[in-house]
């Protein structure tokens, strides 16, 4: 019996890796019996048939699991956001931000088109850079005009896999052409998402970038918090989470409770006014989503 890990998954064949090769595999048919669908990330183990082929027999426990991409084990999600066309959105970053945290995916956050700014415009996307900076998360700003600008984030790549996730038309496949250019995705000026022209069947597969891997299909496509409880969407917002302790009433919302460590940030001027609203407004989402008996 081998270990390895799925890094390709199409059509009921997985393509297994590790240091000997890669081995194309089909899963049990236990698998299918009990429902369980081997995802691209999974660690396996599997047994060498003939030459180059195999068959799954058990899958390790993952530590996350996507459907969007359909991938397990993920370790970072690069959130691609545009500094203009489309507009900076902060509500929709928060939105990407919780939703990876949901998954304990580290996130870091991209901000391209750098080149399109005014030099005031600029000084606006410095501040939101702080804020996010601030709560410790990485931001880092790209211009892929300036060719080879995103050669150096190949560094962020190494010894782990990403995913990348983002709206349409901010950059997602420039980057990934740019950290791994055998993938001659389309790119477009038209919000045309990934997935059309040359890669139209989608598959997902995990390529080579900057000394890690990349799923080369995109993430976090529906943005709905559909499966976050209002108890969890704090531990989304590490600047929320660490001050929790801090609140009077166990299970403060933070929201019209007295005494409270959250808001009293707030007015301090420690967690920022913008973060604070998207918390309420999500947490408002979720609960209107409740039954009501
Ligand atoms: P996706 O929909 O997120 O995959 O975005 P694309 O990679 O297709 O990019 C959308 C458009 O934005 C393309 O025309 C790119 O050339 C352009 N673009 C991407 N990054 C930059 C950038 O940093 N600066 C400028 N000016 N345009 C960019
Ligand atoms: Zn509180």
């Amino acid at each position: 019996m081998t270990e390895g890990r799925i890094i390709k998954a199409l059509s009921g064949f997985y393509d297994v890796k590790n240091e000997e090769g890669t081995f194309r595999c089909r899963g049990r048919g236990v698998f299918r019996k009990k429902n369980i669908t081997p995802l691209v990330g999974d660690f396996v183990e599997f047994d060498k048939s003939t030459q180059g082929e195999g068959y799954i027999l058990s899958i390790k426990p993952r530590k996350n699991a996507l459907i969007r991409p359909p991938a397990a084990n993920i370790d970072q999600a690069i959130i691609v956001t545009s500094a203009a066309r489309p507009d900076f959105n902060p509500l929709l970053l928060d939105r990407f931000l919780v939703l990876i945290e949901s998954k304990h995916i580290r996130p870091v956050i991209l901000i391209t088109k750098k080149d399109l700014l005014s030099e005031s415009e600029e000084a606006d996307l410095l501040d939101w850079q702080a804020v996010y900076q601030q709560i410790g998360y990485s931001v880092e700003f790209v211009s892929a005009r300036e060719l080879g600008d995103f050669e150096f984030l190949k560094q962020h790549f190494k010894d782990c896999v990403s995913i990348v996730a983002g709206q349409s038309g901010v950059g997602k496949s420039s980057l990934l052409n740019a950290v791994n250019p055998s993938l001659e995705l389309q790119t477009d000026d038209i919000s045309t998402s990934l997935g059309r022209g040359k890669h139209t069947t989608r598959h997902v597969e995990l390529v080579e970038a900057g000394g890690g891997l990349v799923a080369d299909t995109p993430g976090f496509s529906t943005l709905d918090l559909t499966d976050i409880s209002a108890e969890e969407l704090s531990d989304c917002f590490p600047e929320i989470s660490e001050r929790e302790p801090g609140c009077k009433f166990r299970g403060c919302y933070h929201y019209k409770e007295p005494k409270c460590a959250v808001k009293q940030a707030v007015e301090d001027g420690e967690i920022a006014e913008q973060r604070y609203a998207h918390y309420i407004r999500f947490l408002d989402e979720i609960n209107s989503r409740k039954p009501r008996y």
